[in-house]
Protein backbone atom coordinates (compact mmCIF):
# COMPACT_ATOMS: atom_id res chain seq x y z
CA UNK A 1 0.00 0.00 0.00
CA UNK A 2 1.64 3.04 -0.89
CA UNK A 3 1.98 5.96 1.75
CA UNK A 4 -0.93 8.77 1.50
CA UNK A 5 0.47 12.50 1.13
CA UNK A 6 1.47 14.45 3.54
CA UNK A 7 -1.61 16.63 5.11
CA UNK A 8 0.57 19.08 6.41
CA UNK A 9 4.26 19.55 4.93
CA UNK A 10 6.67 22.08 6.64
CA UNK A 11 9.40 22.58 4.59
CA UNK A 12 12.48 25.32 5.18
CA UNK A 13 10.88 26.67 7.79
CA UNK A 14 12.80 29.47 9.32
CA UNK A 15 11.82 31.72 12.39
CA UNK A 16 13.00 34.95 13.11
CA UNK A 17 12.80 37.93 15.89
CA UNK A 18 14.78 40.76 16.09
CA UNK A 19 15.40 43.86 13.86
CA UNK A 20 15.89 42.52 9.54
CA UNK A 21 19.54 44.49 9.96
CA UNK A 22 20.36 41.93 13.17
CA UNK A 23 17.72 38.81 13.30
CA UNK A 24 18.17 36.30 15.65
CA UNK A 25 17.50 33.07 14.44
CA UNK A 26 14.37 30.65 16.46
CA UNK A 27 13.94 27.90 14.12
CA UNK A 28 15.86 27.21 11.04
CA UNK A 29 15.59 24.37 8.27
CA UNK A 30 12.82 22.84 10.02
CA UNK A 31 11.19 20.05 7.49
CA UNK A 32 7.71 18.00 9.14
CA UNK A 33 5.44 15.97 7.35
CA UNK A 34 2.01 15.17 9.16
CA UNK A 35 0.29 12.40 7.13
CA UNK A 36 -3.70 11.62 7.40
CA UNK A 37 -4.92 10.16 10.41
CA UNK A 38 -1.49 9.78 11.95
CA UNK A 39 -0.03 11.27 15.15
CA UNK A 40 3.10 12.55 15.40
CA UNK A 41 4.98 13.54 18.68
CA UNK A 42 6.67 16.67 18.57
CA UNK A 43 9.11 16.43 21.51
CA UNK A 44 12.12 18.68 22.98
CA UNK A 45 12.75 20.77 25.97
CA UNK A 46 11.28 24.30 26.64
CA UNK A 47 12.12 27.13 23.82
CA UNK A 48 13.45 24.30 21.12
CA UNK A 49 10.72 26.06 18.98
CA UNK A 50 7.91 23.42 18.37
CA UNK A 51 5.46 25.43 19.63
CA UNK A 52 6.51 28.31 17.48
CA UNK A 53 7.04 25.85 14.73
CA UNK A 54 3.27 24.48 15.25
CA UNK A 55 2.22 28.50 15.72
CA UNK A 56 3.62 29.37 12.44
CA UNK A 57 0.77 27.23 10.46
CA UNK A 58 -1.95 28.75 11.67
CA UNK A 59 -1.26 32.33 11.34
CA UNK A 60 -0.71 32.75 15.25
CA UNK A 61 3.46 33.33 15.87
CA UNK A 62 3.97 35.90 18.64
CA UNK A 63 4.47 39.74 17.88
CA UNK A 64 8.00 40.15 16.74
CA UNK A 65 8.45 36.70 15.16
CA UNK A 66 8.09 35.84 11.74
CA UNK A 67 8.90 33.61 9.08
CA UNK A 68 11.58 34.57 6.64
CA UNK A 69 12.46 31.55 4.78
CA UNK A 70 10.61 27.52 3.75
CA UNK A 71 6.99 26.87 2.81
CA UNK A 72 4.26 25.28 5.13
CA UNK A 73 2.17 23.55 2.98
CA UNK A 74 -1.75 22.31 4.24
CA UNK A 75 -3.26 20.12 1.84
CA UNK A 76 -1.34 21.62 -1.15
CA UNK A 77 -1.96 25.18 -0.60
CA UNK A 78 0.93 27.34 0.97
CA UNK A 79 -0.43 28.87 4.26
CA UNK A 80 2.61 30.92 5.22
CA UNK A 81 1.15 33.23 1.98
CA UNK A 82 -2.30 33.04 2.79
CA UNK A 83 -4.36 35.86 3.66
CA UNK A 84 -5.47 36.45 7.66
CA UNK A 85 -9.18 35.34 6.37
CA UNK A 86 -8.37 32.06 4.96
CA UNK A 87 -6.60 31.33 8.01
CA UNK A 88 -9.61 32.22 10.23
CA UNK A 89 -11.34 29.44 7.81
CA UNK A 90 -8.20 26.52 8.32
CA UNK A 91 -8.07 27.73 12.62
CA UNK A 92 -10.71 25.61 14.20
CA UNK A 93 -12.29 24.34 11.06
CA UNK A 94 -9.85 22.30 9.38
CA UNK A 95 -7.50 22.51 11.94
CA UNK A 96 -8.28 22.30 15.76
CA UNK A 97 -6.58 23.76 18.76
CA UNK A 98 -5.67 21.94 22.16
CA UNK A 99 -3.40 24.70 24.32
CA UNK A 100 -1.73 23.60 27.40
CA UNK A 101 -3.84 26.54 29.36
CA UNK A 102 -7.94 26.36 28.53
CA UNK A 103 -7.52 30.06 29.26
CA UNK A 104 -6.48 30.89 25.63
CA UNK A 105 -9.05 28.71 24.48
CA UNK A 106 -12.26 29.18 26.92
CA UNK A 107 -13.38 32.85 27.17
CA UNK A 108 -14.24 33.25 30.76
CA UNK A 109 -17.81 35.36 30.05
CA UNK A 110 -18.55 33.12 27.42
CA UNK A 111 -21.23 29.51 28.31
CA UNK A 112 -18.71 26.53 27.69
CA UNK A 113 -21.74 25.03 25.14
CA UNK A 114 -21.72 28.54 23.39
CA UNK A 115 -17.85 28.27 22.20
CA UNK A 116 -18.87 25.47 20.39
CA UNK A 117 -21.75 27.32 18.99
CA UNK A 118 -19.44 29.81 17.80
CA UNK A 119 -17.16 27.37 16.07
CA UNK A 120 -19.72 25.63 14.56
CA UNK A 121 -21.45 28.99 13.23
CA UNK A 122 -18.40 30.71 12.49
CA UNK A 123 -17.70 27.69 9.56
CA UNK A 124 -20.61 26.91 8.80
CA UNK A 125 -23.21 29.97 8.09
CA UNK A 126 -26.17 27.76 7.52
CA UNK A 127 -26.45 26.04 10.70
CA UNK A 128 -29.12 26.92 12.62
CA UNK A 129 -28.47 28.03 16.19
CA UNK A 130 -30.45 25.23 17.59
CA UNK A 131 -28.77 22.83 15.36
CA UNK A 132 -25.47 24.20 16.64
CA UNK A 133 -26.77 24.07 20.17
CA UNK A 134 -27.61 20.10 19.77
CA UNK A 135 -24.16 19.97 18.53
CA UNK A 136 -22.68 21.39 20.68
CA UNK A 137 -24.23 18.85 23.17
CA UNK A 138 -23.30 16.00 21.80
CA UNK A 139 -19.71 17.67 20.89
CA UNK A 140 -19.47 17.71 25.21
CA UNK A 141 -21.10 14.33 25.56
CA UNK A 142 -18.66 12.88 23.28
CA UNK A 143 -16.13 13.55 25.31
CA UNK A 144 -17.23 12.54 28.13
CA UNK A 145 -18.91 15.42 29.87
CA UNK A 146 -21.52 14.47 32.20
CA UNK A 147 -25.03 16.07 32.25
CA UNK A 148 -23.71 17.66 29.03
CA UNK A 149 -26.69 19.80 28.64
CA UNK A 150 -26.72 21.48 32.18
CA UNK A 151 -23.08 21.44 31.27
CA UNK A 152 -23.38 23.47 28.11
CA UNK A 153 -24.96 26.37 29.99
CA UNK A 154 -22.40 26.95 32.13
CA UNK A 155 -19.53 29.15 32.14
CA UNK A 156 -15.28 27.93 32.53
CA UNK A 157 -15.02 29.05 36.34
CA UNK A 158 -17.58 26.15 37.12
CA UNK A 159 -15.70 23.45 35.05
CA UNK A 160 -12.79 21.84 37.16
CA UNK A 161 -8.87 21.48 35.04
CA UNK A 162 -9.49 18.65 33.31
CA UNK A 163 -13.08 19.10 32.64
CA UNK A 164 -12.03 22.13 30.79
CA UNK A 165 -9.42 20.28 28.81
CA UNK A 166 -12.48 18.01 27.70
CA UNK A 167 -14.38 21.19 27.07
CA UNK A 168 -11.35 22.77 25.05
CA UNK A 169 -11.20 19.15 22.78
CA UNK A 170 -15.20 19.24 22.09
CA UNK A 171 -14.57 22.75 20.86
CA UNK A 172 -11.44 21.47 18.76
CA UNK A 173 -13.13 18.63 17.18
CA UNK A 174 -16.38 20.39 16.57
CA UNK A 175 -15.44 20.72 13.06
CA UNK A 176 -14.44 17.50 12.38
CA UNK A 177 -11.00 18.90 11.79
CA UNK A 178 -8.63 16.83 9.42
CA UNK A 179 -5.65 17.67 12.00
CA UNK A 180 -5.87 18.77 15.42
CA UNK A 181 -2.63 20.61 17.13
CA UNK A 182 -2.19 19.75 20.85
CA UNK A 183 0.12 22.10 22.69
CA UNK A 184 1.61 20.37 26.10
CA UNK A 185 -2.66 19.23 26.42
CA UNK A 186 -1.60 16.82 29.72
CA UNK A 187 1.08 19.24 31.33
CA UNK A 188 -1.23 20.94 33.82
CA UNK A 189 -3.56 17.54 34.42
CA UNK A 190 -2.93 14.58 37.09
CA UNK A 191 -2.00 11.56 35.71
CA UNK A 192 -5.47 9.83 35.28
CA UNK A 193 -7.24 12.91 33.50
CA UNK A 194 -3.85 12.91 31.23
CA UNK A 195 -4.84 9.38 30.23
CA UNK A 196 -8.12 10.15 29.90
CA UNK A 197 -7.02 13.22 27.07
CA UNK A 198 -4.87 10.91 25.45
CA UNK A 199 -7.88 8.63 24.83
CA UNK A 200 -10.00 11.55 23.80
CA UNK A 201 -7.29 11.90 20.77
CA UNK A 202 -6.91 8.70 19.70
CA UNK A 203 -10.45 8.05 20.01
CA UNK A 204 -10.38 11.32 17.08
CA UNK A 205 -7.44 9.47 15.43
CA UNK A 206 -9.41 6.44 15.27
CA UNK A 207 -13.03 7.10 15.17
CA UNK A 208 -12.48 9.99 12.47
CA UNK A 209 -9.33 9.84 10.77
CA UNK A 210 -7.68 13.02 12.51
CA UNK A 211 -4.28 13.25 12.22
CA UNK A 212 -2.96 14.73 15.07
CA UNK A 213 0.58 16.98 16.42
CA UNK A 214 1.39 15.94 20.16
CA UNK A 215 3.58 19.10 20.95
CA UNK A 216 5.56 17.85 24.38
CA UNK A 217 8.31 17.75 26.28
CA UNK A 218 7.42 14.66 28.41
CA UNK A 219 8.39 11.62 25.84
CA UNK A 220 6.37 9.37 28.22
CA UNK A 221 3.38 10.77 26.99
CA UNK A 222 4.50 10.13 23.03
CA UNK A 223 5.02 6.34 23.51
CA UNK A 224 1.54 6.33 24.64
CA UNK A 225 0.13 7.28 21.43
CA UNK A 226 2.19 8.73 18.58
CA UNK A 227 2.34 7.02 15.09
CA UNK A 228 6.08 9.03 14.42
CA UNK A 229 8.65 11.22 16.40
CA UNK A 230 10.18 14.32 15.52
CA UNK A 231 12.89 15.99 18.61
CA UNK A 232 13.73 19.11 18.23
CA UNK A 233 16.77 21.27 19.87
CA UNK A 234 17.77 24.75 19.69
CA UNK A 235 15.40 25.51 17.03
CA UNK A 236 16.12 22.43 14.61
CA UNK A 237 15.08 19.10 14.03
CA UNK A 238 17.44 16.32 15.44
CA UNK A 239 16.17 13.41 14.76
CA UNK A 240 12.88 12.27 13.15
CA UNK A 241 11.60 8.51 12.56
CA UNK A 242 9.02 5.78 13.36
CA UNK A 243 8.27 6.39 17.45
CA UNK A 244 8.76 2.41 18.12
CA UNK A 245 12.24 2.07 16.12
CA UNK A 246 13.60 6.05 18.10
CA UNK A 247 12.73 4.70 21.50
CA UNK A 248 14.04 1.19 20.55
CA UNK A 249 17.33 2.74 18.77
CA UNK A 250 18.04 6.06 19.15
CA UNK A 251 20.43 7.81 17.05
CA UNK A 252 20.76 11.04 18.19
CA UNK A 253 22.53 11.59 21.76
CA UNK A 254 19.94 14.22 23.14
CA UNK A 255 17.41 11.83 22.06
CA UNK A 256 19.08 9.43 24.01
CA UNK A 257 19.41 11.60 26.91
CA UNK A 258 15.93 12.12 26.82
CA UNK A 259 15.03 8.81 27.13
CA UNK A 260 18.11 8.41 30.02
CA UNK A 261 15.02 9.89 32.07
CA UNK A 262 12.97 7.93 31.50
CA UNK A 263 14.59 4.67 31.05
CA UNK A 264 11.71 2.13 30.93
CA UNK A 265 11.00 3.80 27.15
CA UNK A 266 14.32 2.67 26.27
CA UNK A 267 15.73 -0.69 25.12
CA UNK A 268 19.04 -0.06 26.28
CA UNK A 269 18.44 2.77 28.79
CA UNK A 270 21.10 1.81 31.33
CA UNK A 271 23.86 2.45 28.98
CA UNK A 272 22.02 5.89 28.20
CA UNK A 273 23.48 9.38 29.44
CA UNK A 274 21.41 11.55 30.87
CA UNK A 275 21.67 15.27 30.12
CA UNK A 276 23.47 17.69 31.73
CA UNK A 277 23.16 21.67 31.32
CA UNK A 278 20.31 24.19 29.58
CA UNK A 279 19.66 23.97 26.06
CA UNK A 280 21.12 27.90 24.43
CA UNK A 281 19.20 30.99 23.86
CA UNK A 282 18.82 31.48 20.08
CA UNK A 283 20.98 34.48 20.44
CA UNK A 284 23.36 32.51 22.25
CA UNK A 285 23.59 29.56 19.74
CA UNK A 286 27.03 27.94 19.53
CA UNK A 287 28.47 27.12 16.03
CA UNK A 288 28.48 23.47 14.52
CA UNK A 289 26.19 21.46 16.15
CA UNK A 290 23.93 23.48 18.75
CA UNK A 291 24.04 20.72 21.30
CA UNK A 292 28.24 20.41 21.77
CA UNK A 293 28.01 22.25 24.76
CA UNK A 294 26.15 19.57 26.22
CA UNK A 295 26.84 16.42 24.67
CA UNK A 296 29.26 13.44 26.04
CA UNK A 297 30.34 12.16 22.74
CA UNK A 298 31.26 15.88 20.85
CA UNK A 299 34.25 15.35 18.66
CA UNK A 300 36.19 18.56 17.12
CA UNK A 301 34.12 18.85 13.78
CA UNK A 302 30.76 19.15 16.28
CA UNK A 303 32.36 22.69 17.34
CA UNK A 304 32.26 23.54 13.92
CA UNK A 305 29.97 21.82 10.83
CA UNK A 306 26.56 21.93 11.39
CA UNK A 307 25.32 18.40 10.98
CA UNK A 308 22.24 18.08 8.53
CA UNK A 309 19.36 15.01 9.16
CA UNK A 310 20.75 11.69 7.49
CA UNK A 311 18.88 7.90 7.29
CA UNK A 312 19.79 5.96 9.93
CA UNK A 313 17.49 3.19 8.93
CA UNK A 314 13.74 3.41 6.82
CA UNK A 315 12.30 6.91 7.31
CA UNK A 316 14.85 7.34 10.62
CA UNK A 317 16.53 10.31 10.23
CA UNK A 318 19.36 12.07 12.86
CA UNK A 319 21.65 14.60 12.17
CA UNK A 320 24.96 13.97 14.53
CA UNK A 321 28.62 13.88 12.99
CA UNK A 322 28.96 10.28 14.88
CA UNK A 323 28.42 6.95 12.86
CA UNK A 324 25.26 5.15 13.92
CA UNK A 325 25.74 3.73 17.42
CA UNK A 326 26.74 -0.23 17.33
CA UNK A 327 23.50 -2.48 16.55
CA UNK A 328 21.64 0.28 14.60
CA UNK A 329 18.70 -0.59 12.29
CA UNK A 330 20.90 0.21 8.59
FE1 LIG B 1 27.10 15.28 19.80
FE2 LIG B 1 28.54 15.95 17.70
FE3 LIG B 1 26.38 14.48 17.37
FE4 LIG B 1 26.17 17.05 18.02
S1 LIG B 1 27.00 16.22 16.12
S2 LIG B 1 25.05 15.40 18.89
S3 LIG B 1 27.93 17.29 19.38
S4 LIG B 1 28.25 13.91 18.48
Amino acid sequence: MSTPAPLLEISGLRLETGSPQAPVRIVDEVDLAVRPGEVLGLVGESGSGKSLTMRSVLGLLPGGVRATAGRVRWAGEDLLDASEARLREVRGGEVGMVFQDPAQALDPLMRVGDHIVETLRLHDRRLSRREARSRAVDGLAAVGVPDPERRARQYPHEFSGGMKQRAMIAVALANRPRLVIADEPTTALDVTIQAQVLDLLRTARDDLGTAVVLITHDLGLVAEIADRVAVMYAGGVVEVGPAQTLFDDPQHPYTRGLLASRPHLAARGAALPAIGGQPPLPAGRPAGCAFHPRCPLALDVCRTQVPVLQLRGTAHEAACHLPAPEGAHR
